[in-house]
């Protein structure tokens, strides 16, 4: 059989009528066997999660306050849509249980009841297995996430049911306790799952049509990014287009599973699939996949004749930033040239010192700093090989009259990244958008 685990987020199960969406996608195909919820997000824009909610009863239940008055909200909530849904299921017992032990219970155990209700009612609705994932997934006693014995565990378990619910955000330490990933785990659980029930395909279902090629607060309508490789998208992560979690990555990435993003309001939609990159079975239709950027760098830049032929100069000038405890981005070189490219909150209070230190120790001829700078990534494996693509792309940024102030492209040329100032920024990356992609 070829299993398709779902997740779906808190926005698909944000009351009955998403709920009810929710119930259609997963019986109109047989395959969808395992079934990862989120606790029940917004309803609409200034509406509580239930997860911020059950938060805020810990907080006040940490410093000896009532919560009732919090809890109730979320009681509403659970108890409508039970009632919504038309469930022939006594929800109360489950409810006050919850409420009563949250004076006693740390802020994971909490947190956690979001998803664990809301997986009890999704199981009950769709009449299937309910499997406790503090029961198979485990943290060690540090709190840190354990993946080997949890991959068994969850591989065995999962060959017991025909098919099941399964909560997501949480697990367990080894003293019995609930531990939850850090926010937005569920998609973590859902890779986990998918791993190890060999999913074919682990879709993740959120309340958009996949990722888009660019920010759409810069370009109006861009086209959504149909399929996207790992290392892709890694690049485009790093670089601030916001997807999912690395950490929900890791699993499925590791045992080659695609992950398909789609929308539990459209359907029909494909989505985008996130594929390993040696399954490809067809070369990109576009030659870009997409852009992400993002402002606040500073480029440090060092001049001195016959830097080239100094031995070790590139090691000292790192050093100084590695003894600062400074992480840098990129280390773009001329001949007698060389610059560091650091993100601002690295470099925070510490400029002068280091500035200080590379005088001292690389002694440069010339020592500039450029404050203010965007970095643009525009990805693609379509790009990698191809003559004429960074021609493209520089020749748009010139045609828009846009200073580069840095260039930079990956070994694997599946990535051109530019530093221009932070003021040109949204006008570069329309510039670039629009040389690849039909306005
Ligand atoms: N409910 C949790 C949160 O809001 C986890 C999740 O939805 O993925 O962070």
């Amino acid at each position: 059989m070829s299993t398709i685990v779902c997740k779906f987020g808190g926005s698909s199960l944000a009351d009955a009528r998403q709920i009810l969406k929710v119930k259609d996608i997963i019986e109109s195909d047989a395959n969808r066997r395992f079934i990862v919820v989120s606790a029940p997000g917004k309803r609409e824009k200034s509406d509580q999660k239930v997860t911020d909610l059950l938060y805020l009863c810990h907080e006040h239940a940490k410093r000896g306050m009532t919560y009732d008055n919090i809890f109730d909200l979320i009681e509403q909530r659970y108890l409508q849509i039970v009632e919504d849904l038309k469930l022939d299921l006594d929800f109360k017992p489950q409810l006050d249980e919850v409420r009563g032990r949250i004076a006693n219970e740390g802020p994971d155990y909490t947190a956690s009841r979001g998803e664990a209700l809301n997986g009890m009612i999704i199981a009950a609705l769709l009449g299937v297995d309910f499997i406790d994932p503090a029961d198979v997934i485990y943290f060690d006693a540090n709190g840190r996430f354990d993946p080997e014995n949890t991959q068994i565990a969850v591989a065995k378990r999962l060959t017991e049911h025909e098919r099941a619910v399964i909560p997501g955000f949480y697990g367990s330490m080894p003293d019995g306790r609930v531990k939850t990933f850090s926010r937005g785990g569920s998609d973590v659980t859902g890779a986990i799952i998918a791993r190890g029930g060999a999913a074919k395909v682990y879709e993740n279902w959120t309340d958009v049509s996949g990722l888009l090629m660019a920010d759409p607060r810069i370009i109006d309508q861009p086209n959504p990014i149909a399929t996207v490789t790992y290392k892709e998208l890694r690049e485009l992560a790093y670089m601030g287009a916001s997807v999912l979690h690395d950490e929900a990555i890791f699993p499925v990435r590791q045992a080659g599973i695609p992950v398909n993003i789609r929308n539990t309001n459209a359907p029909d939609d494909a989505g985008t699939m996130i594929v390993p990159n040696d399954r490809l079975d067809e070369p990109p239709t576009t030659a870009i996949t997409g852009i992400a950027g993002r402002k606040d760098f500073t480029i440090i830049a060092l001049e001195k004749a016959l830097m080239n032929a100094e031995l070790g100069y590139g090691r000292k000038l790192l050093e100084v930033f590695e003894d600062h405890g400074i992480n840098f981005e990129h280390v773009p070189s001329g001949i007698d040239t060389i610059s560091v490219v650091v993100a601002d909150d690295e470099l925070d209070g510490k400029l002068e010192d280091v500035l200080e230190d590379i005088r001292a120790i690389c002694k440069p001829d010339h020592l500039e700093v450029h404050r203010h700078i965007a970095l643009i990534a525009t990805v693609g494996r379509g790009m990698a090989h191809h003559p004429g693509m960074a021609a493209r792309l520089f020749g748009a940024l010139g045609a828009a009259a846009i200073n580069i102030r840095m260039i930079d492209q990956g070994s694997s040329e599946l990535n051109i990244i530019c530093g221009v100032e932070a003021d040109d920024f949204e006008k570069a990356v329309s510039a670039i958008y629009y040389a690849f992609v039909e306005g």
